[in-house]
């Protein structure tokens, strides 16, 4: 039997509407969320993520704004917008678009966001906060990954995880999220002796590796749940008959524009798994939504206190 498959655009949908819900009731009371933006340059794929991330917002109820900086902005000028945004308290989310130009020291920016209003979950107290599990914002595309799990009924705690690739954005925190939850983590990188034969333990299988289709079904045990974080743009016809031969959908797409996204997962695992992420439409969407969750949390975290403490009651909602 085909594996299900666990719908990503769905499940982001139902968390936007919960969020917007959450956003209502904060407004009533008077604190409205808040998400300033960032971005440097005119870099299409940049361009593209900030201005589907502010119009989330809008759609959403929360307020926002975009800040662009020139292409030949300083790392003191980045510093500065930093600190002015750190510092203004309807801002509770502040995201920094990456990639920065190369004459601007990205770590130091990074480190600049104010923890609190550190979205991304990238600055090092929230990572800190993640391993030693103390409230606070967690990255967003590992998050989402926790939301398509839990949200699938599919069983964490104790089962055995495996985590293709390291990265501080994706790896290492969904990693760290998964153990937090109970599960028996391992976690494959590109030394990692045998990767195929490690996979094949896993419950969960987690690939977030941006390497087309590696994860075959020989990585898979059957009835195991597959989330697919990679997203690969494939232009090449052989490359596309690999992995797509006889699907008449994706032949169309192709022909039409010439390219196709696949993740890290080749599609043919989808006979062997017992839960998958497609992609496009599983992990990708989620990570919007999780970063206007992460924004009404850091200002429920941040303000909610100091409202509690003024007798202004902020609704409990989602933590
Ligand atoms: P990254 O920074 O390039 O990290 C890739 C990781 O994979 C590294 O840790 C690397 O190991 C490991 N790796 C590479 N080849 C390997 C191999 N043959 N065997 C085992 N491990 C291997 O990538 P990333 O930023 O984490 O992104 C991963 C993928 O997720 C990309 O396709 C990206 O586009 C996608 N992504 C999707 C979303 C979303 O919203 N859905 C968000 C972020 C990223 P080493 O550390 O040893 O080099």
């Amino acid at each position: 039997m085909p594996a299900t498959i666990l719908d990503g655009t769905k499940i982001a949908a139902q968390i936007k509407a919960e969020i917007a819900e959450e956003v209502k009731s904060l407004t009533a009371s008077g604190l409205r969320p808040g998400l300033a933006a960032v971005l440097v340059g005119h870099d299409p794929a940049s361009e593209i993520y900030v201005r589907s991330k502010v119009k989330t917002c809008e759609l959403l109820g929360l307020y926002s704004e975009k800040i662009t900086p020139a292409e030949s902005v300083t790392t003191e000028e980045m510093l500065e917008i930093v600190s002015e945004l750190n510092g203004r308290d309807e801002i509770d989310g502040i995201l920094v678009q990456l990639p920065l130009p190369k004459q601007v020291d990205a770590k130091a920016v990074l480190l600049a966001v104010d923890p609190a209003k550190d979205v991304d979950g990238f600055h090092p107290m929230n990572v800190g906060k993640l391993s030693t599990q103390r409230p606070g914002l967690a990255p967003c595309t590992p998050m989402g990954c926790m939301e398509i799990l839990r949200r699938s009924n599919i069983t964490i705690a104790g089962a055995n995880a495996v985590v293709i690739g390291r990265s501080d954005i994706v790896g290492k925190p969904v990693a760290m999220l998964l153990l937090n939850a109970n599960a028996t983590v391992t976690l494959c990188h590109s030394k990692t002796r045998d990767v195929a034969n490690l996979c094949r333990t896993a419950d969960i299988l987690v690939a977030a590796m941006g390497r087309a289709g590696f994860v075959t079904r020989e990585f898979v045990k059957p009835k195991a749940t597959v989330i697919d974080v990679g997203i690969n743009r494939i232009t090449d016809r052989k490359e596309f008959e690999k992995f797509f031969a006889g699907d008449a959908k994706r032949e169309q797409e192709f022909a039409s524009k010439g390219s196709t996204l696949v993740g890290d997962v080749h599609p043919e695992v989808a006979d062997v798994a017992g839960a998958i992420t497609p992609v496009p439409g599983g992990v990708g969407p989620l990570t919007i939504a999780m970063l206007m969750s992460n924004t009404v949390k850091a200002a429920k975290l941040r303000r909610g206190s100091r409202n509690a403490e003024i007798g202004i009651q902020i609704p409990a909602g989602r933590s």
